[in-house]
């Protein structure tokens, strides 16, 4: 049955997997995404077997459920903080702020100087007044030079608005020993869902450029690089295996670094540690066509843009979908259910649904885990912000 559909359900998990998330969401409203525990943790086992000498610093904002928070606080994770409202939830966690980064270019100096007061003392940096605020608000604290990349090859960029030139990332080094904090690193983000592992090699030939830099005309010995996420997760359009970026990578360091590598190695993933761990389960509640004549029908989901698919902008992210129903496959468009002409999930990419599928059917849209509750509108259409439960 199943390789009537453009993919097999086993190419992103198992049929048992499958049945347990079926009978498990059985009785629960849709739509709804379910998160399996398991999944994060054989995730971020996988990342600290294939990249052992890097520190994992979680992006928190990929996936902020406690449950997800404590699970990797168990596991030895550390932290990319993007605001206080993440600082105060993982505080009331537990995780200790020496485990924590605030990773965020964009921020208040008075909410630098809470991070500070709590305890944080890493912080990452892109221009001169935001360094300012940080040796004002945190003073002697370890600051880290974010360079701008392209994001090509990415399905989310992440481009243009984070990092700086590498001009200003010398004068940002010298600027902070003047302003007494330590100039400890330089930190790139190579896109989101990046599936060009050659954007690492150009980002870190770079690098390496600012560590020999730093120590021959600045005196300024830099200690840690940080990789930042990009590391990808299993949609429509394959990507390599995480053991194949990881060769990679580590290959791209011993050419820019030969026997001298930094001490410290750092990355931040999101969407590669809980992407897969999601499956929103989701309800048809209209097929229609506009005209008599209409090739492809509409498809009219219970869940949309708003509702916590806004990485479907572009049609950028591509979410598998299966459908339960019977038949050939035949194209349609794909909808969500607000009052707004937006909110159209996939229209130039072709899906395809099972010919007698019916209204009122699920949908499952896997591989949902991250950036998609957080992602979710507050009442729009009187909608509810996405729930989500914890597989049992
Ligand atoms: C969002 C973000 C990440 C996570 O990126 P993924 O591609 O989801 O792994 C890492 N670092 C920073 C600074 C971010 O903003």
């Amino acid at each position: 049955m199943d390789d009537q559909y453009h993919f097999p359900l086993e190419t992103f998990m198992s049929r048992e997997k499958f049945d347990r998330i079926k009978q498990f969401s059985k009785d629960l409203e849709t739509p709804c995404l379910i998160l399996d525990l398991d999944v994060i943790k054989s995730n971020y086992e996988s990342l600290r077997t294939n990249l052992p000498f890097a520190k994992v610093f979680y992006a928190v904002k990929a996936n902020p459920e406690d449950e997800v928070v404590a699970l990797l606080r168990d596991l030895g994770s550390n932290f990319d903080v993007a605001t206080r409202y993440e600082l105060d939830q993982l505080l009331r966690l537990g995780v200790s702020p020496d485990r924590m980064s605030f990773g965020n270019t964009i921020k208040k100096e008075k909410d630098i100087a809470y991070f500070y007061e709590k305890g944080v003392r890493l912080f990452v940096t892109d221009s001169p007044m935001d360094l300012d605020k940080i040796s004002r608000a945190a003073p002697g604290s370890r600051v880290f030079i974010r360079l701008l990349t392209e994001g090509l090859g990415a399905d989310w960029p992440l481009s243009r608005k984070f990092g700086c030139h590498p001009d200003l990332a010398r004068q940002l080094i010298k600027m902070a020993v003047r302003f007494g904090l330590e100039p400890y690193g330089i930190s790139f983000h190579p896109g989101s869902q990046q599936r060009d592992v050659g954007q690492w090699s150009t980002a870190l030939t770079t690098v390496g450029q600012l560590f020999r830099w730093a120590k021959e005309e600045a005196g300024v010995t830099l200690k840690m690089i940080n990789m930042g996420g990009g590391f990808p997760a299993n949609y429509v359009e394959p990507t390599d295996s995480i053991q194949q970026y990881a060769e990679d990578i580590k290959r791209f360091l011993d050419n820019t670094f030969k026997s001298e590598w930094p001490e410290e190695v750092i990355i931040e993933p999101g969407r590669s540690m809980a992407g897969d761990a999601g499956v929103i389960v989701s309800e048809i509640v209209n097929i229609a066509k506009k005209s008599v004549h209409d090739r492809y029908p509409w498809v009219f989901l219970d869940i949309g843009k708003f509702g916590g698919l806004i990485e479907t902008l572009d049609e950028a992210i591509k979410y598998p979908l299966y459908f339960e129903g019977q038949g050939k496959p035949v194209s349609i468009i794909i909808a969500g259910p607000t009052c707004d002409s937006m909110d159209i999930l996939y229209e130039k990419w072709t899906y395809t649904m099972p010919e007698k599928t019916k209204i009122g059917e699920r949908v499952y849209i896997l591989t949902t885990g991250a950036y998609t509750k957080s992602y979710s509108s507050i009442y729009f259409n009187g909608f509810p912000p996405l729930a989500s439960h914890i597989l049992k």
